[in-house]
C-alpha cells in the first residue's frame, strides 16, 4: 500500500512523490521530478460516433498503476536512495542491502531519552 507523500520510483518515469491515490483503480497520481510526454484526454467511442481527444502533453503529474511503482527509502547509514529493485536483500532481516553494506542487522534504533531512568 502507498500513501500520499510517499517517495516512489517508477520503472519508466523515475522518482517522484504521490499526490493522490485511487484505491478503486489501484492507481496513484505522482508528481515526478522530471516532466514527461504522456497522452492526456480521452477517446469517445460509441456505435455511431468516434472522437479521439488525446493530445501529447508534457507534465510531471502522471497517473500510474501502483504495480509499476517502487517505494523509495533512504539508507540510514549513507542516506543514499534505495528501491526494492536496486539491490539484494539481507537473508536475516529482509532489508535491502545498500552499496555501503548497511542492512537492518546493524541498524541501531535511536534511544528514547525520556524512557531512560
Ligand atoms: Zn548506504
Ligand atoms: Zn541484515
Amino acid at each position: 500500500m502507498f500513501k500520499i507523500g510517499d517517495r516512489v520510483d517508477h520503472i519508466e518515469y523515475g522518482e517522484g512523490e504521490i499526490v493522490s491515490y485511487n484505491t478503486e483503480k489501484d492507481s496513484a497520481t505522482v508528481s515526478f521530478n522530471k516532466e514527461h510526454l504522456i497522452l492526456a484526454g480521452k477517446i469517445t467511442d460509441t456505435d455511431n460516433y468516434f472522437e479521439d481527444n488525446r493530445v501529447l502533453e508534457k507534465t510531471s503529474f502522471i497517473e500510474v498503476h501502483t504495480a509499476t511503482l517502487d517505494r523509495v527509502t533512504n539508507c540510514y547509514s549513507c542516506k543514499k536512495h534505495l528501491t526494492s529493485v536496486s539491490g539484494p536483500t539481507c537473508e536475516k532481516c529482509k532489508w535491502i542491502v545498500c552499496d555501503c553494506k548497511a542492512c537492518g542487522c546493524n541498524y541501531k534504533k535511536p534511544k528514547n531519552v525520556l524512557n531512560q531512568v
